[in-house]
């Protein structure tokens, strides 16, 4: 099978072929249908995350059929189509699992960082970290959801019922995020790289009331700012945009250094948390909320082969919510037409 490989933190990955994965005990072989590309990926390939399993596949939004079915992989059948998530393992017995924090967990695995993901024709995936999609969206559309939509919809319930939301940094976890958002009746506020007016238009569209540069204020306080941008600098900017009793939520799993800032910023039962991964409950609940809201994923599609020119585009900002490397022929949406494909790369 082709697999895009990282072989060193130098930026880019390369064409290999490789024999296809076997599925030991417990874990699911997947032919890749479509496989999103992250922000998280550049950290990887950056060296800015310091423990990949080298030689690497990347990708840990995962579309994919289930072709063979490992020992033990109870319920699963071949030719069910399936999500796999950053989240690829856990122990099941540290004190994080024993709490039910298996996003925490001690020993975790991470899938296109500690396990090869989703950069190739074919991989295999931990039975109990594979979630079946729903049918509504096409592989394409839904292969963004297992990353971007869900820590971004982890993040969002850790904003309570918090009604009016800013979301920092307008990539592929925003566009989700603010549809859901503004299906739950909450307002949104939406912050871009300064001058950025393609973006803000787009947050515009998808339903946000303001949209604006992240070093300009909002209209209104804001009683959560959800931080998608890897931007330290952010922190202290968002903590001034939020009421107080407010909460400011780093999502990303990188960020530069938060700069120091006056304790005041702090004060008025502010605070600042960040999220860390997903829960397997997580991901049922999101993937039953995106079923049922109307979702318009925007995405770019490449063929597998061209990552390099994904990453590359995800890394200028050209993308306009969530690029995906495809690999066959995906299918399309369950109801043909009523999610429209943003297109192609050129
Ligand atoms: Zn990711
Ligand atoms: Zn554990």
């Amino acid at each position: 099978m082709r697999a895009m490989v990282m072989r060193a933190p130098r930026g880019r990955v390369e064409v290999e072929e490789r024999p296809r994965p076997t599925p030991v005990e417990g874990q699911l072989l997947l032919r890749v249908r479509a496989c999103a590309v992250c922000r998280t990926d550049l950290h990887i390939l950056d060296g800015d995350l310091t423990e990949p399993a080298l030689p690497l596949v990347l990708g840990h939004e995962i579309v994919g059929e289930v072709v063979e079915v490992g020992a033990n992989a109870r319920g699963w059948e071949v030719g069910t189509r399936v999500g796999v998530p950053w989240l690829g393992w856990t122990c099941g017995e540290c004190d994080p699992c024993g709490r039910g924090d298996e996003n925490l967990c001690d020993t975790a695995r991470f899938t296109g960082y500690q396990l090869d993901g989703g950069f190739a024709e074919f991989t295999v995936a931990d039975a109990r970290y594979c979630f079946a999609l729903p049918p509504e969206l096409g592989d394409i559309e839904a292969a963004p959801l297992l990353c971007a939509g869900l820590i971004g919809y982890r993040a969002l319930r850790m904003a309570g019922d918090a009604p009016r939301v800013g979301l920092y940094g307008f990539g592929a976890a925003a566009h989700i995020l603010t549809q859901i958002a503004r299906a739950e009746d909450r307002r949104v506020f939406a912050f871009t790289r300064a001058g950025d007016q393609d973006r803000q238009h787009f947050a515009r569209e998808l339903g946000a009331e303001w949209a604006g540069d992240s070093d300009s204020d909002p209209p209104v306080p804001l009683d959560a700012a959800l931080i998608f941008a890897p931007v330290g600098d952010l922190v202290p900017r968002a903590l001034q945009h939020v009421r107080k009793g407010g909460v400011v939520i780093c999502a990303g799993i990188h960020m530069s250094d938060i700069p120091t800032f006056p304790y005041e910023l702090l004060w008025g039962e502010r605070s600042v948390r960040s999220v860390a991964n997903l829960t397997r409950r997580d991901a049922v609940e999101f993937l039953a909320v995106a079923a049922r809201t109307r979702l318009r994923i925007h995405t770019t599609s490449y063929p597998l082969e061209r990552a390099n020119d994904a990453l590359a585009d995800l890394r200028a900002g050209r993308i306009r919510g969530a690029a995906v490397l495809v690999s066959g022929t995906p299918t399309e949406p369950f109801e043909p037409g009523a999610f429209p494909r943003s297109g192609r790369a050129p």
